[in-house]
């Protein structure tokens, strides 16, 4: 996936939750459709930091389990895992490089540490990190 397609509304659901969260990191999943194009998110889940840091974040594995059955049962992939940054810019961190697991899926970076929001989508593997495109459609 060389994109990240984000609808305006769902964009803002997840730029208001990391505020909600801030101080710490917040996180969750985008799920859709692999598309030519891109990666295109038509479902948020908001998910909690287990790990309630401003600096780290950890799914539940619970939760985690449940998101991804739902996942199977809407017909939905994977496409993308957030995490904002509430006080760095919006770049993978030696951990978020460590802990990306999921080759596949697009990393997705939320800074707060700005008046206003940065999001930016990474793909990471064999510990570098790659900008790619992200685009929000009304
Ligand atoms: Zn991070």
């Amino acid at each position: 996936m060389n994109k990240l397609i984000i609808k305006g509304e769902d964009y803002r659901a997840v730029v208001d939750y990391c505020l909600k969260e801030k101080p710490n990191e917040a996180c969750g999943i985008m799920a859709g459709k692999r598309e030519e194009e891109g990666g295109r998110v038509t479902r948020v889940y908001l998910m909690k930091n287990t790990k309630a840091s401003p600096k780290e974040y950890l799914m539940e594995p619970e939760e985690q389990f449940a998101v991804f059955k739902d996942m199977r049962q809407k017909g939905l992939e994977l496409i993308s895992i957030f995490h904002s940054h509430p006080h760095s810019p919006a770049r993978p961190s030696a951990k978020d490089i460590a802990m990306a697991h999921y080759k596949e899926a697009i990393y997705t970076i939320i800074s707060l540490e700005k008046a206003k929001e940065v999001m930016r989508a990474f793909l990471i593997s064999d510990d570098k990190y790659r900008e790619i495109g992200l685009k929000i459609e009304e």
